[in-house]
């Protein structure tokens, strides 16, 4: 079976792995977890910081760090994982849930516009895929409104929207490390920020909100969790981000190949090579089967997978998601262009450890299943 993604271990990983087994640094307060923030700070040129247990663990910190009240409105895609909802929902926040380009999947400006009230009060913005939101409009919009922004970066690791890394933008960003993601430290995250006080708030809230006052250590103020990623984890994290170019360049490599490749496979859309604003990363290579196409995505990756080719649906729309739905006060309104993608989409594997031959069989499969 060729997976959906292998990461690459291939650089100082062992090396920073036996320092921390030799020195018997293993725990969240070694010193691999702080060169890996600093170094995450500097590549995404943030001022802080604040390493964490996955990516969803991350958008709980930085949620939780903005300090909505209950009932305040916070836009988000449709189009996106569970956990960018999830904090809003335990916070008493209120989703409202934006359509999205049918082609490049990501939230538009008109998008955001059409959820905008006098409650709402942040936006979290989630660049899809392997091309990013086109930030320049929405980060205007959300200005004019006074709006936070909290810029889900989880896949974008070394994409850049106008020459500007990806994680640099709005509020606070957040990063993920699971293996798929370009840096991987089996299970990470990260919230970046150039404002101190929320990067104070998620380093409290990551620890369990022990009180800075060593007399007051084990005394709560506020309901916290154990969100911290270990020194074995982030020495991982350091020895993948020292060799991010090359991982976005195998990236790109695998995408544009299969650009080349998929050019005949017959009434299916295939991703966009770029934008005026940035280049296709191809975090995943997408395949949305045009509306007369005779095919249905949970056959195609049935059939996929008999011929040993893992692929996966795109996300399930938040806004029809079952506890999403019986948490909701309101019903949400229809949106056709996450809905359609949900239904049409899928992808294929893209791992940076992916070899030409896999591709090139992964390729052979689909001109059978979609022929
Ligand atoms: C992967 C991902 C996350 C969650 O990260 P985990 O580390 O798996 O918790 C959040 N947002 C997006 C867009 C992601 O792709």
């Amino acid at each position: 079976m060729i997976p959906i993604s292998q990461p690459l271990l291939d650089g100082n990983e062992k090396r920073y792995l036996m320092e921390c087994i030799d020195s018997g640094w293993v725990g969240a307060d070694g010193p691999f977890v702080a060169r890996f923030e600093r170094q995450m700070a500097g590549y995404t040129r943030r001022r802080f910081g604040v390493a964490c247990s996955s990516g969803s663990a991350a958008l709980e910190l930085a949620v939780q760090a903005l300090e909505l009240k209950p009932g305040d409105e916070v836009i988000l895609p449709a189009l996106t994982i569970i956990s960018c909802v999830a904090p809003l929902l335990r916070l008493g926040l209120v989703p409202v849930f934006a359509d999205c380009c049918p082609l490049t999947f990501n939230m538009q400006p008109s998008d955001l516009e059409a959820c905008l009230s006098v409650r709402t009060k942040a936006v979290i913005i989630v660049h899809l895929y392997g091309l990013t939101v086109d930030l320049a409009p929405v980060l205007a919009l959300a200005a004019t409104h006074r709006l936070k922004v909290i810029e889900d970066a989880a896949q974008m690791l070394g994409q850049q929207y106008q020459g500007m890394p990806c994680g640099s933008f709005g509020d606070i960003s957040v990063f993920s490390f699971y293996p798929n993601k370009q840096v991987t430290t089996g299970e990470g995250g990260m919230v970046l920020t150039n404002d101190e006080t929320l990067a104070e708030r998620c380093r409290r809230l990551r620890n369990l909100a022990f009180d800075p006052d060593p007399a007051r250590r084990f005394i709560h103020d506020v309901l916290a969790f154990n969100y911290r990623l270990s020194n074995l984890q982030a020495a991982v994290g350091l020895a993948q981000l020292e060799k991010i170019d090359r991982t976005v360049e195998q990236k790109r490599r695998i995408g544009q190949y299969y650009q080349e490749l998929l050019t005949d496979l017959p009434k299916v859309q295939l991703p966009l090579t770029e934008m005026p604003y940035c280049r296709n990363l191809y975090w995943a290579y997408t395949i949305v089967l045009q509306d007369d196409s005779r095919h249905d995505v949970k056959k195609v990756t049935a059939a996929l997978s008999t011929l040993g080719i893992a692929s996966r649906p795109l996300f399930f729309p938040l806004h029809l998601q079952p506890v999403v739905q019986a948490l909701l006060k309101q019903p949400a309104r229809a949106l056709p262009h996450a809905e359609r993608l949900y239904q049409r989409g899928f992808y294929i594997p893209s791992g940076p450890a992916l070899t030409e031959v896999q591709q090139r069989q992964i390729v052979q499969a689909l001109y059978e299943v979609l022929v």
